[in-house]
């Protein structure tokens, strides 16, 4: 069957097929041979009239484009084809659905707290509030989004609410509480839905929380390139018996979230670890994920990156008192303020989210979240 086939279409095959190619640099990529031992480096040359050279014997004795020199350049194509996902701000002087600009006025809508303006499209016939994802909320916008980046960048719930206070935002702890708990699971359905574009390299590693009193662990799984925060798992020892179940959760998380397995997987060493790496990520066919398990005491360049990563959350530690079960929606909120929201210095300022493809654009990020989210609600059947 394959003999049909000329060399640029086996190639096509090549690049469309998961993981299959490694970038080493700009000029040199890796890629799987097919009949299924080794692999070959494909490099570009300076020469201008080569262009590609590849170790495999097609170019070496034939001297002609090999597939895997089509396949690098057909991935090379895929990836221009990735354009990031911008989440724009959602403009509220446009109808909400159809994008017209020829709204009528329709009443207003009374709260204690102030007028919410209602709005009928004469193009698309529709009825909308400017208040897109605040709908019956007594609080403006601006002062549950302060909340969330206050509370997600350090402060208590309780100081949360008293930092409000000083912009006139009256509210309990609670209250604070509730917002965080809505909003979290709306833009964590909305950006459930978008694909991070990650890189090869995962690592994985646990911390120690205490949650309501309880020690627990969070496994978390990280992408080495962006930083991006994959998948996470609450789990009660990190010794116990339990312990390869949560962390093979983790990793079908990341495969769910990633679209994919990595190529190389990095952890410190814990047992749980290698049992789920044999479960979920360990394959006979190429290409095979590779398991490095690094020592406690290597004090390498990796462990500085989970560092970062525990910056996060580990200072969180009092308040993760205040968490009501062990999967609390207080940790994915993390996951969205660590991969969307904090510009990360070693990333050049940029987020997570940011390198791995999506964007989310204006002055304030969570009001454009939530706001598109809430849109994408609604549009949902
Ligand atoms: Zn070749
Ligand atoms: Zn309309």
């Amino acid at each position: 069957m394959q003999a049909l086939l000329n060399r640029e279409e086996r190639g096509k095959m090549i690049a469309e097929k998961p993981n299959q190619i490694v970038r080493q640099s700009k000029r040199r990529y890796r890629v799987i041979s097919q009949s299924g031992h080794g692999t070959y480096d494909v490099a570009r040359t300076k020469a201008i009239a080569v262009g590609w050279i590849c170790t495999c014997p097609d170019f070496t004795y034939r001297e002609v484009k090999c597939k895997h020199i089509w396949a690098v350049e057909f991935s090379l194509k895929l990836r221009e084809v990735v354009k990031p996902r911008v989440i724009e701000p959602i403009d509220v002087h446009a109808c909400v659905y159809c994008k017209s600009k020829s709204l009528v006025k329709w009443g207003i809508r009374h709260n204690k707290y102030g007028d919410i303006q209602k709005f009928s499209c004469k193009a698309c016939g529709r009825y909308f509030t400017i208040n897109l994802g605040f709908e019956r909320m007594k609080h403006s916008p601006q002062g549950i989004t302060t909340a969330m980046q206050l509370y997600f960048s350090g402060e208590s719930l309780r100081n949360t609410a008293k930092s409000l206070q000083l912009i006139g935002v009256e509210v309990s702890h609670k209250t604070v509480y509730c917002w965080i708990r809505k909003y979290v699971e709306v833009m964590g359905k909305y950006l459930d839905q978008i694909k991070p574009q990650v890189s090869d390299t995962w690592r994985a590693d646990e911390m120690w929380l205490k949650i309501k009193g309880n020690p627990k662990y969070l496994y978390a799984l990280l992408d080495d390139e962006t930083r991006y925060w994959i998948a996470k798992e609450v789990a009660g020892d990190k010794f116990s018996h339990e312990a390869p179940e949560y962390a093979s959760r983790l990793f079908q998380q990341g495969k769910e979230v990633a679209g994919k397995k990595p190529l190389t997987l990095i952890t410190d060493g814990l047992h749980a670890y290698h049992l789920a790496y044999k479960r979920e990520f360990y394959a006979h066919q190429k290409p095979v994920t590779k398991h490095v398990e690094h020592i406690a005491w290597q004090k390498d360049k990796g462990n500085q990156k989970m560092e970062a990563f525990n910056g996060t959350v580990r200072s969180r530690e009092k308040v993760m008192r205040s968490l009501k079960r062990e999967d609390s929606p207080i940790l994915d909120g993390y996951r969205i303020f660590h991969n969307h929201m904090r510009p990360h210095m070693a990333l050049g300022g940029k987020t997570p989210a940011e390198l791995a493809g999506i964007e989310i654009k204006g002055e304030n990020k969570w009001l454009t979240l939530i706001q598109n989210a809430s849109k994408h609600r609604m549009f949902r059947p």
